[in-house]
């Protein structure tokens, strides 16, 4: 993943003090050793769009075919009733299924706070499971009295919001280039906050040096609604209150026509591309081969596991890969353009990419280790093969330079034990329907 596009054989990687310190063949040893002989070694893979708390409400019957405005009504009320400890367990099974699948940094979108949830719940999961972890601190604040689609019950005052914001920037944000946690200001999406809160985020995240994150251009409800409330498409809603520039990522953009795809290219705003999301909510194909040829930086995003609702980050790079050919044709997107959105393309958006996403000295050690010995990449001939064939769960996985898995076995939690919680709260939460 390196500007010359590099691939390695046969080599050593030494690392020390979670950094990679040197790329080489026989390299003595001196310290513990991982032999990764007939494994295929990829920079970590990078989620740039999740829901971490979703993961409690998969294939939840009223939902599974509905489109995202109906979807989202039908899950908000399941949503209200969520505690602390769900938002901590749910995160934590989702972070444990993204370490199993490659992930070793992910952002999460957490934008409803109900009965004293807080940012610093998924925080503590991610601790926990040991991934490199950019918690965005989300928010609602126009409920259905005021036309907005979710329920009062679920939005906040916005002066409250934004104090919050500050508060958790404040508490768990890390600017340094070896950061496992930061924070980033993010309200859930110009259909769900005002104006004015969309342009006071803004402000508020350029005064403290943090990122902007929210959804864009969805679908077509979501653009028709920006047309109607506004009078504008969503790029230029972005443009002018602020949300356009290199510390800027928004989830989604199925639907930027040219001039917002030229817009995001000049600003450098990222995209987050969910494309299993896409699916799940008939929303479309973002026409990301087109961003990418337009140089708009483009990361990959799982999305909730409500809307996926699978949280495998690299059957999300397969299924990126699968759905540019849809559109674009099949010499359109190769298996090596996916993984590199869903590694150096990611870390890129996330505003790491000189410290993640590249297997190179001076960067961060976090690696995913995969085994294409066993059945699913049988006689295969490149190793292509990861996205055109498998595996889906990685042997190992190394983030600053710690195991987080080995021999797919998730080691910094007991994932037995978090899946009957899991099971127990969902269980509940069905029941009370
Ligand atoms: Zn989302």
């Amino acid at each position: 993943m390196d500007d010359a596009d590099t691939e390695h054989r046969d080599l050593d990687i030494r690392i020390a003090e979670g950094q990679i310190v040197e790329l080489g063949r026989g390299l003595e040893g001196g310290g513990a050793e991982l032999n990764a002989r007939g494994c295929l070694i990829t920079p970590g893979l990078v989620n740039t769009h999740h829901h971490l708390f979703q993961t409690l409400t998969r294939a939840v019957p009223a939902a599974q075919d509905a489109a995202l405005f109906g979807w989202l009504q039908a899950l908000y009320p399941i949503w209200a009733r969520f505690t602390p400890e769900h938002m901590f367990v749910s995160a934590q099974a989702g972070l444990a299924e993204l370490a199993l699948s490659g992930c070793t940094m992910t952002s999460d979108h957490l934008y409803l706070f109900p009965n004293g949830a807080q940012l610093d719940d998924t925080i503590a999961a991610a601790e926990e499971v040991g991934l490199r972890f950019h918690a965005t601190r989300g928010a609602m604040s126009i409920g259905e009295s005021e036309g907005g689609l979710p329920p009062d019950r679920l939005v906040e005052d916005e002066e409250a919001i934004l104090t919050d914001c500050i508060r958790v920037i404040d508490r768990f944000h890390d600017p340094g280039p070896n950061a496992m946690i930061r924070v980033a200001v993010a309200p859930c999406s110009p259909f769900s906050v005002s104006r004015e809160l969309m342009r006071d985020a803004a402000l508020l995240a350029r005064d403290k040096g943090v990122m902007l994150h929210t959804h864009l251009a969805e679908n077509d409800e979501d653009v028709a609604y920006s047309l109607e409330k506004f009078g504008c498409r969503p790029g230029q809603y972005a443009e002018d209150l602020g949300w356009t520039g290199d510390d800027v990522w928004h989830a989604h953009c199925v639907k930027l026509d040219p001039q917002e795809i030229d817009l995001f290219a000049r600003s450098s705003t990222g995209v987050a591309h969910c494309p299993c999301s896409n699916c799940r909510l008939a929303s479309g194909i973002a026409p990301v081969a087109r961003m990418r040829h337009a140089g708009v930086p483009v990361g990959l995003g799982v999305d909730g596991s409500a809307s996926n609702d699978a949280g495998n980050l690299v059957a999300e790079a397969r299924q990126a890969m699968l759905l540019q050919r849809v559109s674009e044709g099949a010499g359109a997107f190769s298996a090596r353009d996916a993984l590199r959105l869903a590694t150096r393309g990611g870390a890129e958006i996330l505003g790491r990419g000189g410290e993640c996403g590249q297997i190179a000295p001076g960067f961060r050690a976090d690696l995913a280790i995969w085994d294409l010995s066993g059945v699913e990449a049988a006689g295969s001939w490149d190793p292509a093969a990861l996205l055109l064939a498998g595996p889906t769960r990685v042997r190992d996985l190394i983030v600053e330079g710690r195991l987080i898995v080995e021999g797919g076995v998730l080691k910094t939690a007991d994932l037995g034990a978090v899946l009957s919680k899991q099971r127990a709260l969902a269980e509940a939460l069905s029941v009370e329907i």
